[in-house]
């Protein structure tokens, strides 16, 4: 199967030129221009972005939480992913205290075969460390589940201490694998959170009014402390809040190997959002907490100065209906998560390089490149190269859309961004070669996406 895609602009986190790209079964095998061999399907890029495909790494599809289960599972997740362009992702396998990571893993692989229609990988996370469980980090980073997620908040759930979070930092640093850090101070909020509901303040904002910044930069701050004794990289999820920027950019000012993600979530919305009235705030409620307005800027900045290297979802739907509703009475019920797998692309594109603020090359290297380096994928992913997979997106920069729950594809009864016109939307998606999206439709089939297999550092 030859598939060539003509007329459009390649565009990599280093290039940006005319040329036409030639796909052979799952690899892109040549660039050049004007390529005129005969292939089996030829794709019209012109006026176009031809993009290597979006990988997001940090996904929650078909994940439980506080007796609810996240909206859309490996099918409907994996769809709504590749109508927004990204092409892979890297969900969170979850070790439940008592269980083994090898349970989980299996757990999560059955979850998703069958159904991802794009190419999948898991981190682990990690509930309950002892010496079996780490001998099996070591066997799950030769299987190619290759990082592990942390949590330094909810206690009794999640919740590691600090010296089981620096034994599996330690065994990282032999084993070549990443440790990823949910980074806020669990017992501080706890504490506030206890205090607000015994005050009878129990509406969404307080979510957000009990998870402060300053919570999420102290336990920034420890968390690259212990990888920097434990001599290891460390990567912190879902940075959320200015003052935690700071703390990776002093240590990466001092040459340390600290790396962060911010979604697009607190880019384009903040605390504002949890004012709205009625129930409504409960759409935002997710964790760290969405931000001042103010100081979106900074991020921007942390963006385009690479002190954050991607920009990541954590898509964690659930329905007002049924879900978040069962906090109506005391926000420390409402499920935390909000969807966001299929608007990342157009969004960043968007509010981010139409608005000036990062370059289209910076973008390619946010949502794809960057990713694809440090979660040991490239450069099989990540970039449009001979040999590389055939993940490609063409992208219109010059299409409008509004954003609609109606519209979406995820499977959740209303979207954070409803009503928001957004300037550059996906058209054509390939995974591995096959057609999977061709003019806003779905073309590609349940199970075709695969496992992957990712590198160590
Ligand atoms: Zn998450």
């Amino acid at each position: 199967m030859r598939t060539l895609i003509k007329n459009g602009t390649v565009v990599t986190a280093v290039d940006q030129y005319r040329g036409d790209v030639l796909v052979e079964d799952e690899k892109i095998t040549l660039i050049g221009t004007s390529l005129d061999m005969h292939a089996d399907k030829v794709v019209d890029a012109a006026e176009k972005y031809v993009l290597p495909g979006g990988i997001d790494v940090h996904t929650h599809l078909d994940m439980p939480f506080g007796g609810s289960t996240s909206a859309d599972d490996f099918e409907s997740g994996t769809v709504a992913a590749a109508f927004g362009g990204t092409t892979s992702i890297v969900d969170f396998a979850i070790q439940y205290r008592g269980q083994t990571l090898h349970h989980a893993w299996e757990t999560w692989m059955k979850k998703a075969e069958g159904k991802a229609v794009i190419d999948y990988g898991f981190h682990m996370i990690i509930t309950d460390l002892n010496d079996q469980v780490e001998d099996e980090m070591d066997a799950l980073v030769r299987q190619g589940v290759t990082s592990f997620k942390l949590f330094m908040a909810y206690r009794g759930i999640f919740m590691l201490d600090d010296g089981s979070i620096f034994k599996a930092l330690s065994r990282t640093a032999k084993n070549g694998g990443t440790i990823c850090m949910h980074a806020e101070n669990g017992d501080v909020i706890d504490v506030l959170v206890q205090r607000a509901l015994a005050e009878g303040k129990t509406a969404p904002k307080y979510h957000a009014l009990t998870r402060p910044a300053r919570a999420e930069a102290e336990a920034t701050h420890r968390a690259i402390a212990l990888a920097e004794i434990a001599d290891v990289p460390i990567y912190i999820v879902h940075l959320s809040a200015a003052e935690a920027l700071e703390m990776v950019t002093e240590a990466r000012d001092r040459g340390l190997p600290a790396f962060a993600e911010t979604c697009p979530q607190y880019l384009f919305l903040s605390y504002d959002n949890y004012e709205e009235p009625d129930f409504n705030g409960a759409k935002y409620v997710m964790s760290p907490p969405l931000r001042a307005k103010a100081k979106q800027d900074q991020l921007w900045r942390g963006l385009a100065f690479n002190d954050l290297q991607c920009i990541s979802t954590d898509h964690c739907p659930f329905c007002m209906k049924e879900q978040k509703e069962l906090g109506r009475n005391d926000f420390s019920k409402i499920p935390n998560g909000a969807p966001g797998i299929e608007t990342r692309m157009s969004l960043v594109y968007d509010g981010g390089v139409r608005a000036g603020r990062i370059s289209l090359n910076r973008f390619v290297e946010l949502t794809s490149t960057s990713p694809a380096k440090i979660f040991g994928l490239f450069p099989r992913k990540g970039t449009i190269a001979p040999g590389s997979d055939a993940d490609i997106v063409v992208f219109d920069p010059n299409r409008t859309v509004t954003l609609a729950a109606k519209t979406l594809h995820m499977k959740v009864d209303y979207n954070p961004y409803e009503g928001r016109q957004v300037t550059g939307a996906t058209d054509t998606v390939l995974s591995r070669g096959r057609v999977i999206i061709e003019n806003g439709a779905l073309v590609g089939r349940a199970g075709s996406g695969s496992f992957l297999r990712r590198a160590t550092r």
